[in-house]
């Protein structure tokens, strides 16, 4: 197993994320397999372990503590994640200190090696950008008494909304996870992500590297011509192989279903294979292919004439996004901007279209991204839907 040095530990390359981990028919955790899959890992040389306090309905972390339980507490690192953003307006805030002794006692631990602010995005610091609320008191409360190892924040926002974050917290922060593959390095601009941790002397911890299966498998003319630049390696390790070939991941995170998935990634993180020019080539065009994305390169030069002040680039990564997948980060991230900030701002005026080097049909593309994100459940609708159905059970566990 590749290791990379972080602080004065030595990390796996590979770390086991849980939040697609295998279920049984009736869509239950399947405790014996994780823990084979647990075995598995540490005896390949994984040490580390990520979950989180939504990851299946809250039973993640308690399955993952169990599996772990069977090994000195010693030999792992676990990284847990406090739900900042599931604090929405009319919804009760969680309270920092239930959430985290919570979570400590659900997954068999007195400490945290890794803990993280979960999703910054632009909805989200409506919370975490409010220090009013005064979560980080109490994260660095428990730095001080060793029941954080070491803090950092999931980030799912949009470069600037990242900076805004840094310039908030950037000084505590010890590591950043963002979605970064061969295909968010254009289209969620993750290169300039990177860039951003890299000035703020940041390491980043790499999440969703095969965007969630989106790129584990193709048609069968492009899968051919994969193998046939690498006869012994899977379509997914690819992925993880353009990974290797950017020089800033310190963590790469893989949310594992089965055994053979996890063979697969731990085959691939023994030994360094980056891609050479023309295997990255081919992964860029299909990563044309596979996005059919609007070829925004985030030039702004549409930005300056626009009356109505809309982020352009912003947007329209926003679509690329959802054009992809009905992804509730992006709903998140969307609804978290102004009203007059949003798609549905745009008034066809077209200077955007006539600035564009790309030749992008930006007010058509606004459109379609406006009646999409109409047809959506905001992010808040669905957090107040899960807190009155936590109450409902809560007061039925009671009565
Ligand atoms: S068409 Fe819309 S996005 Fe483009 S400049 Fe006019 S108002 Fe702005
Ligand atoms: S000018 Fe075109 S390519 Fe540049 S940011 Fe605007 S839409 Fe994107």
């Amino acid at each position: 197993m590749l290791t990379h040095s972080f602080q004065d530990l030595q990390l796996s390359a590979l770390g086991f994320g849980t939040m697609r981990l295998p279920t049984d028919e009736s869509g239950e955790i399947d405790q014996a397999q994780l823990d084979r899959m647990v075995d598995t890992a540490i005896a390949s040389g994984i040490n580390y372990f990520d979950t989180a306090y939504p990851y299946h309905g809250g039973k993640s972390e308690i399955a993952v503590g169990k599996a772990l339980s069977r090994y000195p507490r010693e030999s792992w690192y676990l990284a847990d994640k406090f739900p900042g953003h599931q604090n929405v307006p009319g919804v009760t805030p969680l309270d920092p200190e239930e959430v985290f002794e919570d979570q400590l006692k659900k997954c068999g631990v007195d400490y945290f090696d890794f803990y993280l602010l979960h999703n910054v995005n632009e909805s989200s610091l409506r919370y975490y950008g409010n220090p009013e609320n005064r979560f980080m008191d109490f994260f660095l409360e428990q730095k001080r008494k060793g029941r954080i190892r070491h803090l950092g924040f999931s980030c799912h926002a949009a470069a600037e909304a990242l900076s805004d974050f840094l310039n908030l917290y950037g000084q505590y922060m010890e590591f950043c996870q963002i979605q970064l593959n061969y295909l968010d390095w254009t289209l969620q601009n993750a290169e300039k992500k990177c860039a951003i941790l890299k000035q703020a002397g940041i390491p980043v911890w790499v999440m969703e590297p095969v965007r969630g299966g989106k790129l584990a498998s193709f048609d069968a003319e492009t899968e051919a011509r994969m193998r046939a630049l690498r006869p012994d390696e899977s379509i997914p390790a690819w992925g993880f192989r353009w990974l290797q070939t950017v020089p800033q991941p310190t963590m790469v995170l893989s949310g594992m279903s089965n055994l053979e998935q996890m063979q697969d990634n731990i085959r691939t993180f023994s030994d360094l294979k980056p891609l050479n020019n023309e295997e990255q080539a081919l992964l860029k065009e299909i990563a044309g292919k596979v996005a059919k994305f609007i070829p925004c390169t985030g030039c702004r030069y549409c930005c300056a004439g626009c009356p109505m002040g809309l982020d352009i680039p912003t947007l329209l990564s926003m679509a690329n996004d959802m054009a992809i997948h009905n992804s509730m980060n992006t709903v998140a991230r969307y609804g978290g901007l102004e009203k007059e900030k949003r798609a549905d701002a745009c008034i066809g005026c077209g200077q955007c279209a006539e600035a564009c080097p790309q030749k992008i049909n930006v007010p058509e593309e606004l459109h379609k991204l406006s009646v999409i994100m109409a047809g959506q459940k905001t992010w808040d609708e669905i957090c107040r839907e899960r807190a009155e159905a936590a109450a409902l059970a809560k007061n039925s566990s009671r009565s």
